[in-house]
């Protein structure tokens, strides 16, 4: 169809997702994307761009995978869907449930699946609750969440987000939930401290669980110190809370690890996972257990466990998922994440040292971010009304990248989350078209600026 037949099209039907409908109805969609291969997109009007967000954070494997394609085929030829409620099952679900088991830190090896983030985090909070109400302990359910996560937009996700605007909406949907400061300018000691004492002001008997991105994506891509999630797994384990991981973002060799927590020597009790585990080719996500956990549901969850979507389990996800995974494997894309982790980490130092408005850079594996500052030696932040970040992004997207900005609480903060199987020389041009970027706009605010 033609492109002005789309774009009119959209703004008549389409009301996109976290997207301000008033700006499609004044511009139309930003880009109609038509094709991805590798860590290319190309849009209507054949412009090319290198997706360095990996899309949302997900296209691991990168685009145009046949491989994945027939995955699919192959089993909607066979079997497309059944339920796997009531203990029905399919081939591809237990599969899949095995092999990510074992992949999954040591002690995590039972798996309840959903069809994405929002979904598992809603999941692992359920869950949670249940498990200490099946202990004779209803009093705990309290959760406790940091600020600046990121956990999605179902009822418990939502709530347990820590961006305020997510509840603006339709306020926060679940009551019982708190949060602590996270470690980003705080540091180990003082983030502790507040979850500390979120927990005895709340009373640790009423706690069900504590829930973190092992790094906050959504929130900046901010890599807490390494000894942050030591001393939050101490925390946890003294007052008798369970620690979910959200690895949403971080799982599925993002951070150069299978799941970023293992970058911290830490071992949660839940995994809540999607994205990278099917690499945005088809909806999938879910939860991983620990034995201690799964050993009470066996023994105690009597009756029905009232928790379950249609697509639990879906024999085509399912197959896409284990498909994804062989990939990862067999071209060692979680070794290639931290190798090329730090091709782009230095390609990020050379900026600080070229341009004087990089303030932090920081990459784990293929997530990366360069903050964005009017002044670095004293991390000084701009002016909400420049709108450096944005206009940095709309620089980069002129030279064909995209990418996200995070703007939230007046940073100015430029993530990256490339596919797994970008080389050294597209990471080169993707850090010198950021170069051009930030240069441009730099020169366009040197009136502005003393
Ligand atoms: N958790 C994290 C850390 C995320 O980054 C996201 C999505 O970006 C979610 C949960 C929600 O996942 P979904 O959008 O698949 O529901």
């Amino acid at each position: 169809m033609e492109l002005e037949k789309l774009i009119e099209l959209d703004k008549k039907h389409f009301i996109h997702p976290t997207s301000s409908i008033q700006q499609q109805q004044a511009n139309g969609p930003k880009a109609i994307i038509k094709k991805g291969e590798g860590i290319y997109l190309t849009d209507k009007n054949d412009n090319v761009y290198i997706d360095a967000m990996s899309s949302l954070w997900n296209v691991n494997v990168g685009h145009g995978r046949e491989e994945l394609v027939e995955a699919a085929a192959e089993q909607m030829k066979k079997l497309a869907f059944s339920s796997t409620f009531s203990t029905f099952s399919n081939e591809p679900a237990i599969l899949l449930a095995e092999k990510i088991s074992s992949i999954a830190p040591k002690g995590l090896n039972a798996v309840f699946f959903t069809s994405g983030g929002s979904e598992s985090n809603d999941t692992a909070i359920k869950l949670a609750r249940h498990y200490w109400r099946i202990q004779d302990k209803p009093e705990k359910r309290k959760i406790i969440g940091l600020n600046r996560a990121y956990h999605g937009v179902a009822a418990a996700s939502t709530s347990a987000t820590g961006i305020p605007e997510f509840w603006s909406m339709a306020g926060k949907m679940m009551v019982d939930i708190y949060h602590a400061d996270n470690p980003y300018g705080n540091g180990t000691v003082k983030a502790i401290q507040s979850l500390r004492s979120v927990i005895e002001s709340e009373g640790p008997e009423t706690v069900a669980a504590f829930i973190a991105e092992p790094i906050q994506g959504a929130g900046g891509v901010l890599i807490p110190p390494k000894d942050y999630f030591q001393e939050v797994r101490n925390l946890c384990d003294d007052y008798g809370i369970l620690f979910i991981a959200d690895e949403v973002i971080t799982g599925f060799g993002r951070t150069g690890k299978w799941f970023g927590i293992e970058n911290y020597g830490v071992t949660p009790d839940v995994i809540s996972f999607a994205k990278g585990v099917s690499s945005g080719y088809i909806q999938l996500g879910g939860v991983i257990v620990s034995d201690q956990i799964h050993d009470v549901l066996k023994d105690k969850s009597s009756g029905t466990l009232f928790h379950g979507y249609t697509y639990s389990g879906h024999p085509t996800a399912a197959a896409v998922g284990l498909k994804n995974i062989e990939i990862l494997e067999e071209e060692e894309l979680v070794e290639n994440s931290r190798a090329m982790g730090e091709v782009m980490l230095e390609g990020f130092n050379k900026l600080k040292e070229d341009l004087d408005i990089v303030g932090d850079v920081r990459a784990i594996g293929l997530l990366g971010a360069v903050e964005l500052v009017e002044d670095p030696a004293l991390n000084k932040r701009f002016s909400r009304d420049l709108q450096v970040a944005p206009k940095v992004i709309e620089a980069l997207h002129q030279r064909g990248v995209i990418c996200r900005a995070v703007t939230y609480e007046d940073t100015d903060i430029i993530c990256f989350s490339p596919p797994l199987i970008i080389n050294k020389k597209q990471i080169e041009t993707m850090t010198e078209k950021l170069h051009d970027a930030i240069k441009e706009v730099r020169n366009g605010l040197s009136a502005t600026l003393k």
